[in-house]
């Protein structure tokens, strides 16, 4: 039997209607927050993501090149295509610039719960903005868009990069010499990192307050172990955030985000009921737009896991609500079959979803097969009713019947 490749997985009726409401909330709630959507290719250049996220990132893509000896892959993540999109054609549009995007990634990752090699990300950008309001915009979009799907149990985090910039600034590592270490602090892979603190001439007694550092977790008191300038930021964004209704936000100075070009605010949600796949959201503000041949410009985004979100409200046991199929149409005989799918067509013109009897069953099971689709409504459609004008609209659950005028069919359904 033919397969489908590891890490993928196939979304049968049921679970793609789920996926699809709660793909709807989420847009929904962009859009109050004023964000429009944009879309870009499934694949693109290599170089587009070896310039985000440096060469390493090659490991884990899905690169080949293709019959004009191009380098191209399938795109692992959607900031770096949206923000090529908006160096190509939307840098001159009036500041900022509010888009947000949902699309699925390609990751040579190990598969296993939460963690695909095919999976779907729900993103934002905000573009051109400026500032604590920026940032405060966008983090209330996210923490929004997650108390709109339900869930109840995660946590937001907030740190700023600049404080672990600055203190590795300090200690003698230059700029473009700290994303090793990053990505290591980020991860909380302490015994990595000391190693290559050491080799770098950095002592004891620093490399542990740069630990602690990164191990510096609480409410907003914590901001008094952030002097100057960006403690202050950090508390401005954390007073917006609560007068827009995203109160419990924890202070986190080891959210680190291991790439290059975080500059400022970095934030993470996660849903501990998921273990060790528990984060469903990464973002922060970024420089990336001259990256890719831009004007430098003050970008703030984040990325939504969709399919981990979608686990952890499963634990949670949230329902959505089910779609219905409105009625089902049975034609009692062979010779009403005619104006049985004028009836049928009927409905479905008004937007009603509607079924018909293709089997040629007969009336018992044409009923059973309606109750097993979920159907809300029979509509039996007899000789005898529509020579009389009518037909007999019977309740699936009730088993009520009462006979509606045909052309009071559709305001039957829609009342
Ligand atoms: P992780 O540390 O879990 O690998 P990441 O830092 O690689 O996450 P990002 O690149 O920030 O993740 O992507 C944003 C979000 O996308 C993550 O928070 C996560 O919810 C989701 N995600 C990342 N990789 C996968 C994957 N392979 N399968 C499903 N969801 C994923
Ligand atoms: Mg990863």
């Amino acid at each position: 039997m033919a397969q489908r490749p590891r890490g993928t997985r196939d979304f049968l009726p049921d679970e793609m209607e789920r996926r699809r409401h709660y793909e709807g909330v989420l847009r929904r709630r962009a859009e109050t927050f004023g964000f429009r959507e944009i879309s870009t290719p499934i694949f693109e250049e290599t170089e587009l993501f070896v310039a985000r996220s440096g060469p390493n990132i090659v490991e884990e893509l899905y690169a080949f090149e293709d019959k004009g000896g191009r380098g191209i892959s399938l795109r692992p993540e959607l900031t770096a295509p949206a923000i090529r999109l908006y160096v190509n054609g939307m840098s001159n549009d009036p500041k900022p610039v509010k888009a947000f995007y949902f699309g699925q990634c390609f990751r040579y990752e190990r598969p296993q719960s939460g963690r695909y090699r095919e999976f779907f990300q729900f993103g934002a950008e905000l573009i051109g903005g400026s500032g604590p309001e920026s940032d405060a915009e966008v983090i209330a979009l996210a923490a929004a868009m997650v108390r709109d799907l339900g869930l109840k149990n995660y946590k937001v985090r907030l740190g700023h990069i600049g404080v672990l910039r600055d203190r590795l600034a300090s200690v003698g590592i230059p700029g473009d010499g700290m994303a090793e270490i990053l990505q290591k602090l980020d991860k909380k892979a302490f015994d990595e990192a000391r190693p290559i603190l050491e080799s770098r001439g950095v002592g004891d007694a620093d490399i542990e307050s740069i630990f602690g550092l990164v191990s510096t977790v609480g409410g907003p008191e914590v901001l008094s172990a952030v002097p100057g300038e960006i403690g202050e930021y950090m508390g401005r964004v954390l007073a917006l955030l609560d007068a827009m209704g995203v109160g419990d936000v924890e202070v986190d100075l080891g959210v680190v985000r291991g790439l290059d070009y975080y500059t400022g605010i970095v934030f993470e949600m996660e849903a501990p009921a998921l273990g060790a796949e528990k984060q469903i959201c990464g973002g922060g503000s970024y420089a990336l737009a001259e990256v890719f041949g831009g004007e430098p410009v003050f970008t703030t985004g984040f990325a939504i896991g969709f399919d981990r979100i979608l686990l952890a409200m499963e634990k949670e046991g949230l329902e959505h609500p089910r779609k219905a199929l409105r009625a089902y149409i049975v034609p009692v005989s062979d010779d009403v079959r005619v104006e049985a799918a004028r009836i049928v067509a009927s409905l479905r013109d008004a937007g009603i979803s509607a079924d018909i009897d293709l089997m040629d069953r007969k009336m018992g099971r044409a009923l059973k097969h309606a109750s097993s689709v979920g159907a809300e409504k029979a509509v039996i459609v007899g000789a005898k009713e529509l020579s009389q004008g009518v037909a007999t609209v019977r309740d699936m659950e009730s088993g009520e019947q009462s006979e509606v005028p045909l052309d009071c069919l559709v305001d039957h359904f829609l009342s």
